[in-house]
């Protein structure tokens, strides 16, 4: 009988032992990423393992290992790297490709470097990647939006990397809640993306130059990245997104 309590006790301890320390203190953090993949997930944002989510918090990444179903997220889908790469030679470089982490890291990363303490969510919203390879709507009018979210200097920006990068292009929302937000969303041809992970960008150029708070922009024919202060509001440009390519394609049917 007094055995009993001292087993429980050391399983208790075993599975202590093997949790990593940032695994209770981002719990909650946990929580919120799982709910907000979940709602991706029924939503048709994501398949059972396309899609990664990873969210800032000071100078630590938490984010969805390569390969994870972003479905019903547990701990031991996550993990935690330093929020800047390590350089070779540092002591916490890991030459491992960061502990597993999505391959996509590096352009989590680099809109972190713009927004710290956010929560990045990549997604595949279907009608916003075929939209991404239409390249035929420019002659519909957009709504006429007064309150741009863009700066002058980041257009100028913009237009050196048109300049650089000839397959970039944009997706113009017609509806006006979308267009409130974005008045455009950025489509990034494989080669722009190419170059951000390898940090070899052919213009001088950071995510905040697409948007000053929150934002969203697409890969060709590939899917979303989409930022936001919360994991809820990551989701919510998402849907945005989505909602407005659904509209577009839409009208082009009439
Ligand atoms: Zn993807």
């Amino acid at each position: 009988m007094k055995k009993e309590p001292a087993k429980r006790q050391s399983l208790k301890n075993s599975s202590k032992k093997s949790a990593k320390p940032w695994e209770f203190k981002y719990r909650k953090k946990i929580l919120e990423l799982r709910r907000v993949c979940n709602i991706a997930f029924d939503k048709d944002l994501i398949d059972t393992h396309s899609g990664n989510i990873s969210m800032g918090i000071d100078k630590d990444l938490l984010i969805t290992k390569t390969g994870r179903s972003l479905v019903n997220l547990k701990q031991q889908d996550f993990t935690v790297v330093p929020i800047t790469r390590p350089k070779k030679g540092d002591k916490k470089y890991n030459d491992c490709s960061d502990n597993g982490a999505s391959s996509e890291i590096d352009i989590h990363r680099f809109i972190l470097k713009s927004f710290p303490n956010s929560t990045v969510l990549h997604s595949h919203p279907l009608d916003a990647v075929v939209l991404s390879l239409h390249t035929g709507y420019g002659f519909i009018k957009p709504p006429d939006i007064k309150t741009p979210r863009i700066s002058t200097s980041s257009f100028n920006k913009i237009e050196k990397l048109y300049k650089e990068y000839p397959g970039l292009s944009e997706i113009t929302p017609l509806d006006f809640e979308s267009a409130y937000f974005f008045p455009k969303i950025y489509v990034f041809p494989l080669n722009l993306i190419n170059d951000i992970k390898t940090k070899n960008l052919m213009a001088d150029f950071e995510a905040r130059e697409i948007f000053k708070e929150n934002g969203v922009f697409m890969i060709k024919s590939h899917g979303s990245f989409a930022w936001g202060k919360t994991p809820l509001d990551a989701l919510r440009w998402t849907m945005m997104l989505e909602a407005s390519a659904k509209i577009i394609l839409k009208y082009l049917s009439f």
